[in-house]
């Protein structure tokens, strides 16, 4: 039985990492809990033991987000299970290396996961939250949204997609009840670099997070708030300094006539 009226939490990529850590955080927490991955086994155990330990209903789906049958099963348990109140928008994979050394195939089939699927997900999530006049949307992203020019192109760009699309959805749901926040993780101890044949070992210490920490102040984000988060930035007026730089840009980025530095006459 639960134990709570916090509802239910979907949390997708909750077989390892962090999604794993969201279960875990989040039961303690007092939610129930609907797991979602491809490893139904890791899924199960997880559940049992998060179920045994909090006294929370926890419940495992089987999906592969690449799967566009299965992103609709999930899609339409987020529009129709009203007790669905938090969605963690987590699974995702990396890249095996740079662009240029990467397989386009791979990196195809990682937007259908990092961007395709998040997408569907987060969509429908805003619409039944906004619809209920409740819910939260939490989006995992990456640092790399920022720093593309350091890492693979195609990765760092679903991460800037997820970024800009939280940042869409706040603009359309703040109103409407529905809180929502884009985590952006920098490099933090999973599983990811292994499962794309890399390692965390290749990064020094000193750059990489513990998960469960990582997690904690992403959450700790959401109590507080926040829209963007980025657990590891000492001072949180960087990011308002660039909230600020972008807005700064806004009343020229779409005029009649070009920057006159293009020497294009008028007429
Ligand atoms: P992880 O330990 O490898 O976990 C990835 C999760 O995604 C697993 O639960 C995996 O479960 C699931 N997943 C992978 N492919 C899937 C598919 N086709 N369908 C459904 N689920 C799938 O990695 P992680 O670091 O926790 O990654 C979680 C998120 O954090 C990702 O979006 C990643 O881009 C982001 N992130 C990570 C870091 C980092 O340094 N670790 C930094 C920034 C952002 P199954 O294999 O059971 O399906």
């Amino acid at each position: 039985m639960s134990r709570s009226n916090l509802g239910t939490a979907l949390v997708t990529g909750a077989s390892s990492g962090i999604g794993a850590t969201y279960a875990d955080r989040l039961a303690k927490r007092g939610y129930d809990l609907l797991l979602v991955a491809r490893d139904a086994g890791r899924l199960s155990a997880l559940a049992e033991k998060l179920a045994k330990e909090q006294g929370v209903q926890v419940n495992v789906l089987r999906a592969d987000l690449t799967e566009k049958a299965d992103v609709r099963v999930v899609e339409q348990r987020l529009r129709e299970d009203e007790t669905i109140t938090l969605l963690v928008n987590n699974a995702g994979v990396g890249p095996k290396g740079k662009l240029l050394a990467d397989d386009a195939d791979y990196l195809e089939k990682m937007i259908e996961l990092n961007v395709v699927a998040v997408n569907r997900l987060a969509v429908a999530a805003a619409q039944a939250f906004a619809a209920r006049g409740r819910g939260a949307i939490v989006n995992i992203a990456s640092v790399v949204a920022f720093i593309p020019e350091q890492f693979n192109g195609t990765y760092s760009a679903t991460k800037a997609f997820v970024l800009n699309l939280t940042q869409g959805i706040h603009a359309e749901t703040a109103e409407k009840g529905v809180k929502v926040q884009a985590v952006l993780p920098g490099l933090t101890r999973t599983e990811i670099f292994e499962r794309a044949g890399l390692s965390t070992d290749a990064f020094p210490p000193s750059m990489v997070m513990d998960v469960t920490d990582m997690v904690d102040a992403a959450l700790a984000g959401l109590d507080q708030g926040e829209l963007v988060t980025i657990p590891s930035l000492p001072d949180d007026q960087d990011l308002v300094a660039l909230n600020a730089a972008r807005m700064a840009l806004r009343p020229n980025l779409s005029r009649d006539k070009p920057a006159v530095r293009y020497g294009v006459a008028a007429g």
